[in-house]
């Protein structure tokens, strides 16, 4: 049986490749952020022509539309040196594998801890930095007395890209940097048994000493692949970011146009575009930290890379320590979208991550297929793998999520 909404949706306006009003309303926001606009840096002319894109659009439908100015944003790292670092480390410690497993405790101890210092370190240092930009957040108010407020959100920044595109060179690069934290755990266990036979005797010392030619073996290899991948690719230029993520702002923006015109009983709407999560998640935290959300009633839909694909998917939780989305979003998303799948991003993260960090309730919705994996961070990340089937059915997941919660509301 249709819900009210969703028949709403498909029978107004017209369709693009089978997608709704919402998904072909969506694909316009993309085309003229990721096609016309094109390359969107934090705190770069491009961004700010993106940022007017979004006050104009929101502007039409939204009342008020404000720009929260975000100060201290630190530059982006021409060469990633953590990651130089990180592949350094490990060929140091599985070349000594067999006679010094704490070194590989240690590498674990510091691949978790390293990052979170040196972005604690970056921020910090940028806090003088005269590069600015703002974060954009457009209200859409109930029809009744507010009850609670939703955010729905995604980033307007694009990433530095790597010029290499094509099919072999980013998808070894992303098979590589996926399972690194496994590779980690796998070599923590396998250290741990070394050190314990030290004390044991049972296994003969060939056998470590195979095993560590295999760790140095992969390491070698990985720390090879990157660094040559890091050195070729190696580029000024930032992403024209089609589905990362023009795709997650098209959505936003879409949405905000169907709320307006059909608002909610008790849900405040803030529909909000976060500069530079690229450089750390700076808005978010930004937007976390000047605004008094109270976790009981604020509820956030983050959507990054929703542009491809024909799979769904939200995140179950993200980051390292990973923090867990809520489940109660999770499962309002479930019932609005059938096939949709949980997945852990332990590498990757997003503007869901400073929400969850407070406590307070968000999810992270992602499209799974078609080109994302290939283009992600690359110059190839263009308008030609955005599909509106796919931005429609993230835009439906959301919007029935957002009127599923609207009636527990008014249940209550
Ligand atoms: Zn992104």
């Amino acid at each position: 049986m249709a819900s009210r909404w969703s028949e709403a949706l498909v029978t107004v306006g017209e369709t693009r490749d089978g997608a709704g009003t919402l998904g072909t309303r969506a694909y316009e926001h993309v085309r003229a952020l990721a096609g016309k606009i094109g390359p969107r840096g934090a705190a770069t002319p491009g961004e700010r022509q993106a940022q007017d894109y979004a006050v104009e659009t929101l502007g039409a439908v939204c009342q008020p539309v404000e720009r929260q100015p975000v100060t201290g944003i630190p530059a982006p790292m021409a060469f990633s040196w953590l990651v130089i670092t990180g592949l350094v480390l490990l060929l140091l410690v599985t070349a000594d594998f067999a006679r010094a497993p704490w070194g590989v405790l240690l590498y674990a101890a510091l691949f978790f801890v390293l990052p979170r210092v040196v972005s604690a370190v970056r921020k910090r240092a940028a806090q003088g930095s005269p590069r600015a930009s703002d974060n954009v957040i457009g209200h859409v108010t109930p029809t009744s007395a507010a009850q609670a407020t939703v955010i729905v959100c995604a980033h307007l920044d694009s990433a530095r890209a790597s010029k290499l595109t094509g099919a072999l060179w980013p998808r070894v690069h992303r098979v590589l940097q996926g399972a690194w934290l496994q590779v980690v755990l796998a070599l923590v266990v396998l250290a741990a048994l070394r050190w314990v036979d030290f004390y044991v005797g049972l296994v003969p010392v060939t056998i470590w000493n195979m095993v560590g030619a295999v760790a140095l073996g992969y390491s070698v290899f990985f720390a090879s692949f990157e660094l040559i991948y890091m050195a070729m690719g190696r580029s000024q230029a930032y992403s024209p970011g089609a589905n990362d993520n023009a795709s997650g702002c098209g959505v936003v923006l879409a949405l905000a146009e169907a709320f307006a015109a059909d608002p909610p009983r008790h849900l405040a709407l803030d529909f909000t575009l976060f500069t530079a999560e690229e450089l750390g998640l700076i808005g978010s935290e930004r937007y976390v930290a000047e605004n008094r959300l109270a976790q009981d009633c604020t509820f956030v839909f983050n959507l990054d890379m929703v542009g491809t694909g024909d799979e769904l998917r939200y995140a179950r939780g993200s980051g390292l320590p990973p923090r867990r989305t809520s489940r109660r979003l999770n499962d309002l998303l479930q019932a609005a979208e059938p096939a949709i799948k949980g997945q852990w991003y332990w590498m990757g993260n997003s503007d869901s991550f400073s929400f969850a960090k407070k406590g307070i309730p968000s999810c992270w919705l992602a499209t799974h297929g078609g080109a994302s994996e290939l283009v992600y961070h690359t110059l190839g990340d263009t308008m030609d793998h955005i599909k509106p089937a796919a931005l429609d059915r993230a835009a439906r997941a959301v919007w029935q999520a957002v009127r599923a919660l609207d009636d527990q509301l008014h249940e209550r």
